[in-house]
């Protein structure tokens, strides 16, 4: 099988599967107990959020683990509903992930008012619109770090800098950046980021929110103190075990890593090109993620193309995993003012650090194969 939908999951690291085997059999006491059997279990907690801090650069306090990216990203918008402030609006993208516009859902049918911004055809969103949208009872703008559909980079930096001296906090989904590409929370200069483990070869249902020290960020789940009151419930211990082992890999490869998905990528778009002159890649004019590339093919269902590739043992997407037994054109590519045609026709390939070069040939044969046959004359 040749793996290219890593935006979608990834496979766990032999070193994570360690990890959470050996907590489960060493180190499954409650890490909140005061005997010793918890304190083991505390250990493994605190090591891994100390991986997880220095993933991105961090203060170890100020991380707190999550059952995975959508609760962090609802932790951030929807905290806003337990919020004392005065302002009710919020500022966001068009192209988030559904963690992100759902919970904006929320708060909209609780009153609050949502901007969302569209993103040029590049894919990638402007700062000054993002400033434009800005209103006196603004509190809160959400920015993702890398669109997980496009993989475009987005100017978090910038629109943080021109946010913050507002006095309005700065979140960002990282889900699809974190462990890709060097991220780190005090350059970006953002109030909270979202992170999820199974993005870069940890387990999933794991994941975990960043809050700045200094910004009070109130806690959705409420119950025990765990997390330092940010969030409550008993960790899942075997799963941050995971967690922290892949943060610390993600750390020592991020180089290697990225400059390898970076040649495999290339080779993929080199061929395609050849394959296909009419291929369309979405946001190549713009800085992107080392591993993703979404294609659109004129005249040719997505659907039917990613289908066939899986005949043949070639694992792609249509798009983001939580919406690809939808049939609707994706919310990203339509807010980029692509058409319905195009937008169907679009798949995407997205490499990991194993990915390697005969995974990419392998590839290209089967869509030369295939490709001649799907196309509407
Ligand atoms: N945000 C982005 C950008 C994502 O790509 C995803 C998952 O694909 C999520 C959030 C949700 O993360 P999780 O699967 O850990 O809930």
């Amino acid at each position: 099988m040749v793996y290219l939908d890593h935006n979608a999951t990834t496979r766990p690291d032999p070193e994570v599967t360690a990890a959470v085997a050996r907590c489960l059999d060493a180190t499954w006491g409650n890490p909140s107990s005061l005997h010793a059997g918890g304190q083991a279990a505390r250990a493994v907690l605190q090591s891994a959020r100390a991986a997880a801090a220095r993933l991105v650069g961090a203060q170890t306090q100020e991380i707190a683990f999550a059952s995975g990216g959508t609760e962090a990203d609802n932790q951030a918008l929807l905290g806003l509903l337990f919020a004392d402030g005065a302002g009710r609006h919020v500022v966001t993208t068009a192209i988030e992930h559904q963690a992100v516009l759902r919970p904006c859902q929320v708060l909209e049918a609780a009153g609050w008012h949502v901007t969302r911004v569209a993103p040029d055809a590049r894919g990638r969103v402007d700062p000054a619109t993002v400033v434009a949208a800005l209103r006196p009872d603004t509190v809160l703008v959400s920015i993702m770090l890398a669109n997980n559909e496009t993989g475009v980079l987005q100017p978090v930096r910038e629109i943080a800098a021109a946010v913050r001296p507002r006095g309005i906090p700065v979140h960002t989904d990282a889900v699809q950046a974190v462990g890709r590409i060097p991220v780190a929370v005090g350059d970006l200069g953002v109030d909270l980021l979202s992170a999820s483990a199974h993005k870069f070869h940890g387990p999933k249902g794991v994941g975990f929110l960043y809050v700045r020290k200094g910004c009070e960020w109130p806690a959705v789940l409420s119950g025990g103190h765990q997390e330092n009151g940010r969030r409550a419930g008993t960790e899942n211990l075997p799963g941050i075990a995971g967690l922290g082992a892949a943060c610390e890999l993600a750390r020592l490869r991020l180089d290697s890593d990225h400059r390898t998905m970076a040649a495999r990528r290339a080779q993929l778009e080199e061929g395609l090109a050849r394959l296909c002159p009419g291929v369309r890649i979405h946001g190549a004019g713009s800085e992107r993620l080392p591993n993703t590339t979404y294609a659109s093919f004129p005249g040719v269902d997505a659907v039917a193309l990613t289908m066939n590739l899986d005949v043949l043992g070639i694992c792609v997407s249509t798009g983001s995993a939580c919406t690809s037994w939808q049939r609707a054109a994706p919310h990203v590519l339509t807010a980029m003012g692509c058409s319905p045609e195009v937008a169907l026709s679009a798949v995407r390939f997205s490499l990991g650090r194993d990915t390697t070069a005969n995974d990419i040939e392998t590839t290209l044969k089967a869509l030369a194969d295939v490709l001649p046959r799907l196309a509407i004359p």
